[in-house]
């Protein structure tokens, strides 16, 4: 009789094992993505878990307690180069219980939270390594370890606004927000293609040819593959003094012939309700957007608004329209448009702008055809020329105050020094006169040129009556 009984309890006990078992969620693997102030380590799971995260040090270690889950994978696949990560360990405490050690070789400030599933990732867990001297989020709860020697932290450096051009005048300074990143690949297109690259990509032909246009500086607010917080990146173009803000992104729906390119600006109605809406979201709000929304089309307009929404803050509604239309313009002469005018979408603006902000979408990744154009490096080089010209002549017409620009325009066009132009593959006569402003019959006067053909490498010079020809 004890026996059976003993025999009872005993399966009893196994069989609660087993539901437990069952119950518990799998850490099925994990991601790992580097950005210039923070590491961000992602475990993908198969459930909800729960989580605690503390720090140790001498030697410096970071634990991640995952409660309610299994390890089903090694964790020692990863790539920390450049990271303060130099090696994972991790141990199944009980059969619920996984602790994971990460071994540090300086001290970080961690933050992590979780992520619900979206249409391409599962269950997540987040955990953000922000680095000592790179100043920690706000929120972030105090574990670091006391009496940790605090190194300097680097200035918010106005570096933006010196003056870089003869003169004492200053450059125009274009930020470029290349759109989604690092755990967030934005949308994707049929053979896969990640819309986060495809915006990189434009973004950094456009910082190259913006940069090369005299008076102007651009600066990219993402430069790899990470995700940076909505708020955060209107934040880094006003630290770097910026003059325009340009987000890159491209469009998806769920049509697969829908195709163009489009331009949005900020809508001046329904301003209190959506920003009450979105400020009234938590701390975590970007990320939410950046690590479960932006996949699927719904999330994709949260997306937007969250970046108008940041925008509109401090954007100036008329010159971003103004700006809009001039790049719309310009894109257009080389890709098809979705729509011939600036969108505004049913966001709202600020009443107190001081970044005019602008948001490309550069055609759709959701569509075959343009999906592979939108990857090749050519026809991203071609919007990016759109863009800057589109941008040259908006600021040529409405230099800021103090910039070179804004010189020449006082002093009228005499002043311009004569320029010059390596014809580049892909350029005919007709685009450089249009990148430069001029006519075509000035522009082939000033070479003595009879026909339009022009040669790779041929140098052509360009006249100098630019701004007095302005629209
Ligand atoms: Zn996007």
């Amino acid at each position: 009789m004890r026996l059976r009984a003993l025999y009872a309890g005993l399966a009893l006990l196994l069989a609660m094992f087993a539901v437990d078992a069952l119950g518990a969620a799998e850490v099925r693997g994990v991601r790992l993505w580097r950005a210039p102030d923070n590491t961000r380590l992602v475990f993908d799971l198969s459930g909800q878990v729960q989580h605690s995260v503390f720090t140790l040090s001498a030697p410096n270690r970071l634990v991640i307690d995952i409660n309610g889950a299994q390890l089903s994978t090694k964790l020692d696949q990863l790539n920390f180069a450049n990271t303060p990560i130099t090696s994972i360990r991790s141990a199944q405490r009980t059969p619920n219980d996984v602790r994971v050690v990460i071994d540090l070789s300086s001290v970080v400030t961690p933050k992590s939270f979780t992520l619900a599933p979206n249409q391409q990732y599962g269950n997540r867990l987040v955990v953000d390594l922000f680095d000592q001297d790179a100043g920690a989020p706000p929120s972030v709860p105090v574990t670091a370890t006391a009496g940790t020697p605090q190194l300097p932290v680097t200035p918010a450096q106005p570096a933006a606004k010196l003056p870089s051009v003869p003169g004492g005048k200053r450059d125009i300074v274009i930020a470029i927000d290349a759109g989604h990143g690092g755990e967030d690949p934005g949308a994707i297109g049929a053979k896969g293609q990640h819309e986060k690259d495809v915006t990189l990509a434009i973004a950094k032909y456009l910082q190259q040819q913006i940069s090369q246009e005299k008076g102007f500086r651009a600066e990219l607010i993402r430069t790899g593959d990470y995700f940076i917080p909505l708020r955060k990146r209107t934040e880094i173009a006003r630290k770097k003094g910026a003059d325009l803000f340009v987000s890159i992104h491209a469009d998806a729906a769920p049509r697969p012939s829908a195709f163009g390119a489009s331009v949005f600006a900020l809508s001046d109605r329904g301003a209190t309700s959506e920003t009450a809406r979105w400020l009234a979201d938590n701390e975590n709000r970007s990320d939410l957007i950046g690590g479960v929304g932006s996949v699927s089309l719904d999330d994709k307009d949260r997306m937007l608004a969250g970046v108008l929404l940041d925008l509109s803050m401090t954007a100036s509604l008329s010159s971003s329209l103004n700006v809009g239309q001039k790049v719309l313009s310009n894109i257009g002469r080389s890709t098809p448009l979705h729509k011939r005018r600036v969108e505004q979408a049913g966001f709202m603006v600020l009443k107190s702008p001081d970044i005019p902000s602008i948001l490309v979408e550069t055609g759709f990744i959701s569509n075959p055809g343009e999906a592979l154009k939108l990857t090749s490096a050519s026809h991203q080089q071609v919007l990016a020329r759109s863009i800057t010209t589109g941008v040259r002549q908006f600021f040529m017409q409405n230099p800021p105050p103090g910039t070179y620009l804004a010189m020449l325009r006082d002093q009228g066009s005499a002043v311009e020094p004569p320029r010059e132009h390596r014809v580049a593959s892909g350029e005919s006569l007709a685009t450089i006169a249009q990148r430069y402003q001029v006519s075509l019959p000035a522009l082939r006067k000033a070479n003595g040129l009879t026909r339009d053909t022009v040669k790779v490498g041929q140098k052509l010079s360009i006249p100098t009556t630019a701004l007095a020809s302005q629209e």
